[in-house]
């Protein structure tokens, strides 16, 4: 790229857009301009692999989620330009940090399965693989959160305020999306996904609803002015906001709805490509397109192709089911079975009457099978799609995709073995393990640059950036003394740079010389954040109990958005806080312990936090988390695991070895045990110290407001049987933090188990899941411009 031109063509788009000069640009003002100029630069390319992927066959990712975090630094590190821009910018007085952090996050996705989603589109165009993602425009993205006196406040998520340079409207290419009540236009926003080191430039398409007509010029004519933007009003409700997963019932005919304009737009934009090439449509076009559906949110895209294949496009059911089976597999990302989506028929039929008859024809089909096949009664039952009135979405996606993928090995097993026992009997061919993987662009090369280059140094090149399993070839460095010196200084620069950003965000001083003991993911009760908030209590008052005591100083960080509607994690987050407040503010610890919270964890802050972790605590209760990549995240920077032998913690320990990390804690096959005859109040009873954390949380010593959150925390541990055992976990978790003091003290051994994390981490880029999915499900070959 040429920076005479970059510069022109910043200064061109500053005055045509903002009527000034570059001089007087405000930040955001330039964030635009840098955008749109560096769009410029790979339009051409973009086209163009559009193109190439359509001479065959292609794969498209269904995701009504996508958190894709900020798309400037992402874009410049894929580009090749990073620092030359970072040059430019400085000669014209402008420091590209300040450029980056105005950038709003989209955050259109709640956590890890979101995130995924993000991750594998940077993977697929690096790896020049020709998918293409579908999603959603939210036009409101994940809530913006505060902590006001401990408690959560939910802020809404304008994230479009500055605009979205990156995205460019295909108005040409809008369908007409057809409910029972209203007809929409879902009109396609194309985001460009840059591969690193090609040329390839994949799309990620999300649909933003819209009314067929602007506004109503007869009843603004009568002055019903109110009227008249109703209706756009109403269509535009339908990708206004991204819902909070936390199934309250208002809002559900709202997600059925976003959940169909997905399916509808993108199999009709499918059909409507197919067609262009081919004339009509036959079977041929489930040869050439393969759709993976991200969890059960886009299932309802198999009898919608269904529904245009017979009633549109003159094919029999036979013929168009059997398309649909060659074409869809589905992905599960978990087994709480509070995630499996059921629909009741009346709101199906009530919204799109046609589809739930064909989901009763699939259903009746189906059943038919089972008899021939020597079913009966009982063993039908579970199979069932339609089942008390309610459309069973995850069945529906395993009878008709032809593949079923777990996200972990352990998942996969557990799938098999456990949740999906009869399914994996009835179709053990379809049942695959695909463990996810992290973006090595996002999740090091760009948020540690620092890392970046001294991994570059000692292997010699760049490569690792696009084939991560080079990480290996640092393992021979493990005694040398310089390199691990560079790496663990590299560790106390992040912990600098996180320090200073949590003075200014959150107020609280931290001292980088502390060991960081960082939790960040989603707040919900099977992550246990409750179980480290224990033992940080119990550690501080053990410590104030004895000055003396032989402890690190030691900082932990939270970071974590609990869904509005859940009020045991709003409760947990106060808990934290309460607990924060107590430590930060007592003058007779000298600051040994410092907690905190900080305020809307999001993807630009993982950035942050991760390359400054000492330790990734990972402590779900076994079974319950599929499989986690934020474990990953903070393994590729260097941190060791403090965790239980859960998702892909445990191929993580595999990797790197169990001796390079801190497991505690019940396994499955302990849970599987322990069973009905866990009685949580024997741990509480025989441990005086856990007693007298637990006890914290009604005996006055916090302030839950009066809210009764506490006591109902209280509650769900020993009167509710504490079903995510934490009391059971407690005291390993605490003999093993003591593994971690001792360990942290021999700072030579320390850094070794640090550097061995991300030596070993190759195998968790999802450069490697994504060519497990092109090549074991989808059947697609790369293809590069
Ligand atoms: C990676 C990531 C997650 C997933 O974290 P887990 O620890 O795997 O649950 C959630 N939110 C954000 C912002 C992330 O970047």
């Amino acid at each position: 790229m040429n920076k005479e031109e970059l510069k022109l063509s910043i200064e061109r788009t500053i005055k045509v857009k903002y009527g000034k000069t570059l001089d007087k640009a405000l930040d955001y003002e330039i964030f635009n301009a840098l955008s749109l100029s560096l769009l410029e630069n790979i339009v051409d390319d973009w086209n163009e692999t559009t193109e190439l992927y359509a001479k065959g066959k292609q794969a498209y990712y269904f995701s009504a989620e996508y958190l894709m975090g900020r798309a400037l630094g992402n874009n410049l590190i894929s580009m090749g330009v990073y620092d030359e821009v970072r040059e430019l910018l400085e000669e014209l007085n402008i420091n590209i940090n300040k450029i980056e952090e105005i950038e709003e996050d989209a955050g259109l996705g709640n956590g890890g399965l979101g995130r995924l989603s993000a991750c594998f589109m940077d993977s697929a165009a690096t790896m020049e693989i020709p998918l293409i993602g579908y999603g959603l425009r939210y036009n409101n993205g994940l809530f913006n959160q505060y902590v006001e006196d401990g408690f959560q406040v939910e802020d809404g998520d304008y994230w479009l305020k500055y605009g979205d340079p990156w995205s460019i409207r295909k108005e040409s290419e809008t369908q007409v999306i057809h409910f029972e009540d209203m007809d929409v236009k879902a009109v396609p926003y194309d985001m460009p996904i840059i591969g690193y080191g090609t040329r390839n430039v994949n799309t990620l398409r999300l649909w933003k609803a819209e009314p067929l007509k602007e506004f109503d010029f007869k009843l603004f004519n009568d002055q019903k002015y109110d009227e008249a933007i109703r209706l756009k009003n109403r269509a535009e409700d339908i990708t206004r906001v991204l819902y909070p997963n936390d199934s309250t019932e208002e809002g559900k005919l709202l997600r059925l709805k976003q959940q169909y304009l997905l399916v509808s737009a993108s199999i009709k934009d499918i059909i409507k490509k197919h067609k262009e090439k081919f004339g009509t449509v036959t079977k041929r076009l489930g040869e050439l397109n393969a759709v993976q559906l991200n969890d059960t949110h886009p299932t309802l895209g198999i009898p919608e192709l269904i529904r245009i294949l017979v009633d549109e496009e003159g094919l029999t059911f036979d013929e168009s089911l059997s398309i649909a089976k060659c074409m869809f597999s589905y992905t599960n990302h978990t087994i709480l079975a509070e995630a499996l989506e059921k629909w009741d028929i009346t709101l199906i039929k009530e919204l799109f009457p046609r589809i739930l008859e064909v989901i009763q024809e699939i259903d009746k089909r189906f059943i038919a099978e089972l008899k021939a096949a020597g079913y009966s009664g009982n063993a039908i039952k579970d199979y069932r799609i339609i089942y008390k009135k309610q459309a069973r979405m995850a069945n529906l996606a395993i009878h008709v995709g032809s593949a079923v993928n777990g996200v972990a090995k352990l998942h996969t097993d557990i799938l098999k073995e456990t949740e999906l026992k009869n399914w994996y009997e009835l179709y053990p061919e379809k049942f695959q393990n695909k463990t996810n993987g992290i973006t090595p662009r996002r999740w090091l090369r760009l948020c540690n640059p620092e890392l970046s280059s001294l991994i570059t140094e000692v292997l010699g090149n760049e490569d690792w950036v696009r084939d991560l399993s080079l990480l290996k070839n640092l393992e021979k460095y493990v005694n040398d003394k310089s390199v691990l010196n560079k790496f663990m200084s590299i560790k106390h620069k992040k912990k600098e740079q996180l320090a200073e950003y949590v003075k200014e965000n959150e107020g609280v001083t931290i001292d980088p010389d502390s060991l960081f003991d960082i939790q960040i993911k989603r707040l919900h009760e099977y992550k246990r954040q409750l179980l480290n908030a224990f033992y940080i209590l119990d550690l501080y008052y053990r410590v104030k109990e004895d000055s003396n005591m032989d402890i690190p100083k030691i900082t932990f960080l939270f970071g974590a958005k609990a869904f509005p509607g859940y009020k045991r994690a709003k409760a947990i987050v106060k808990f934290i806080n309460e607990i924060a407040n107590l430590v930060n503010n007592d003058k007779t610890i000298n600051g040994k312990i410092k907690v905190v919270f900080v305020q809307n964890y999001r993807v630009s802050y993982a950035e942050k936090l991760c390359p400054a972790a000492d330790i990734s605590k990972q402590i779900s209760t076994a079974g319950k988390e599929a499989s986690g990549t934020g474990n990953m995240k903070l393994m590729l920077n260097g941190a060791p695991t403090f965790g239980t032998l859960d998702g892909a913690n445990v191929e993580i320990v595999n990797e790197s070895g169990r001796e390079n990390n801190f497991i505690f804690g019940l396994e499955v096959e302990d849970i599987e045990e322990l069973g009905k005859n866990y009685n949580p109040k024997d741990y509480y009873e025989k441990n005086p110290s856990l007693k007298r954390v637990v006890d914290a949380l009604v005996d006055g010593t916090f302030d839950d407001g009066g809210s009764g959150d506490f006591e109902d925390l209280f509650d769900s541990l020993l009167e509710e049987g504490d079903q995510y055992y934490l009391l059971a976990d407690f005291q390993s978790f605490k003999e093993t933090e003591d593994k971690v003091f001792e360990a942290y003290k021999d700072k030579e051994e320390w850094a070794k188990k640090c550097f061995l994390n991300t030596c070993n981490a190759g195998i968790f880029s999802s450069d490697r899941t994504i060519l497990e999915y092109a090549r074991e499900i989808w059947m697609v070959e790369r293809k590069s411009l």
